[in-house]
């Protein structure tokens, strides 16, 4: 019998459970470990709410879940109720799916004012993660700034320009509803540091700017390269500026509400204010030949009463394991970090690509996997695991319990909505306890 444990139960975790399975078929026992009592990670805290046919391969994940050699133990936190090395022991693969939930810092003066957030504080607090939900961020001010062009800063900046309607069937956070429902955002400023053909932004999600019942978009044309150099670019990018185009030529948006203004060639040098963040000081930025920014010394100040930095983020650290401080991921060979220990998805590779593309990524880790560890080396595996837990004290919550906890969420809903979330673990163990 093979033992694997795979800590981290979102999208890179189940796809390395399901290709586990079918490598191994019933000759593997594969226990899924994480922090919380709920399972899939990035589906339920970091894909938008309002993109609910993305959440809905959790259902793929949960077919994995309810079959007998794969077991969710969640509410464990590695490195404190158990050590990796302890795990170690009890497993013949140990496989980090951590994800990468730290945000990248903006190492600028004034990046500890009040009012600036990372993303993953900013997209927790909407999407309901505990560690999250009462950072109550400002939204008393007219004026947002948003840094970074990639799909985060898209999320963050449509979150903050919808109307309570447009909610409708999302499954945003209630206390982030109501907060948003009474903001006084009216502009919110897209910073990004180089220009439209360099965005990290996809058409699909870009396009959504372009629909808002009262926000419309606003580009500048003079940021816009001459239209036959777009030629050169690769499909999706071609549409993704294409949509600036439109975004450029249509001056309709005066009559809604809000103004989304993307920024380019603008990189931020420093945060303003006293305690409470006021503004940004933005450099203007040109582009040397490889197409990284450069600053002109040409400086503008941009008013921001709540800035979101959404600029990548890092795995976090475990004791123990070796990690690559410059990539903010753990050190690894093609998934490889140590004898019996593995690392898969944004953990392996950094905090790129779509949800699916760790699919490919957890089946090639199984290979290697099954070239490591042979038939298993006769180890403890769920039977040592459960020992140590109880001997600690530690109450496991299994997918069953989660299942009561996610008909609960679903039994709360507002009419429309697929789910209310628990913002709390002990209204999460609560509710699996039926108390
Ligand atoms: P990302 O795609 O890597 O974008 C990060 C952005 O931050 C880039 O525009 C980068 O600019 C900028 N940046 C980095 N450091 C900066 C600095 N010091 N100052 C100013 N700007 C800086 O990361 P992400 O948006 O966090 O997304 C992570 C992954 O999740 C991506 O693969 C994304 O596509 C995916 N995602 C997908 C969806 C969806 O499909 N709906 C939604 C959300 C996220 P440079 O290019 O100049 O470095």
């Amino acid at each position: 019998m093979r033992h694997i444990a795979i800590v981290g139960s979102g999208p890179a975790g189940y796809y390395t459970a399901e290709a586990a399975q079918k490598a191994f078929g019933e000759d593997v026992r594969i226990d899924i470990l994480d922090r919380l009592p709920t399972p899939f990670g990035l589906i339920r805290f970091g894909v938008a709410p309002d993109h609910q046919s993305i959440k809905k391969v959790a259902r793929r994940y949960e077919k994995v879940a309810l079959s007998d050699n794969v077991r969710f133990v969640g509410h464990v936190t590695v490195g404190e109720d158990i050590a990796i090395s302890e795990l170690m022991e009890l497993y013949d693969a140990v496989v980090l799916a951590t994800g990468a939930p730290h945000d990248r810092t903006l190492d600028l003066p004034g990046s500890d004012l009040a009012g600036v957030y990372g993303s993953a504080s900013f997209v927790g607090w909407y999407n309901g993660h505990p560690d999250f939900a009462d950072i109550d961020p400002p939204l008393d001010g007219r004026d947002v700034v948003v840094i970074g062009n990639g799909n985060v800063a898209l999320d963050v900046a449509r979150i903050l320009s919808k109307t309570t309607q447009e909610f409708a069937g999302s499954d945003i956070a209630r206390h982030a509803l109501d907060a948003l429902e009474t903001a006084a955002t009216r502009t919110i400023t897209i910073l990004g540091r180089r220009g439209p053909h360099q965005i990290a932004m996809t058409p699909k999600e870009l396009g959504e700017l372009g629909e808002l019942e009262n926000a419309a978009p606003s580009v500048d044309p003079s940021d816009l390269p001459p239209e036959a150099q777009d030629e050169g670019l690769e499909p999706g990018q071609r549409k993704s500026v294409a949509l600036l185009r439109d975004f450029a030529a249509c001056a309709d948006g005066a009559g809604k509400g809000k103004t989304i203004m993307f920024d380019f060639f603008a990189s931020p040098v420093e945060l303003l204010g006293e305690e409470r963040v006021e503004g940004v000081r933005v450099e203007r930025t040109e582009l040397d030949g490889e197409h990284r920014p450069r600053g002109t010394g040409e400086t503008y100040d941009l008013p921001a009463q709540l800035v979101v930095t959404c600029i990548g983020y890092r795995s976090p650290r475990i004791e123990g394991v070796p990690y690559d401080e410059g990539a903010g991921r753990f050190a690894n060979e093609d998934g490889r970090i140590l004898p019996g220990l593995y690392c898969v998805g944004w953990a392996r590779r950094g905090p790129t690509g779509t949800i699916g593309t760790n699919r490919p990524d957890g089946y090639e880790l199984v290979d290697r996997i099954a070239q490591d560890i042979g038939a298993g080396a006769g180890k403890a595996g769920r039977a040592g695991l459960d020992a140590l837990l109880e001997e600690r004290g530690v109450e496991i919550v299994t997918f069953a319990d989660w299942q009561k906890i996610d008909e609960a969420e679903m039994a709360r809903a507002m009419k429309g909505a697929p789910r209310e979330k628990f913002v709390r673990v002990e209204d999460m163990i609560a509710a699996h306890r039926g108390e």
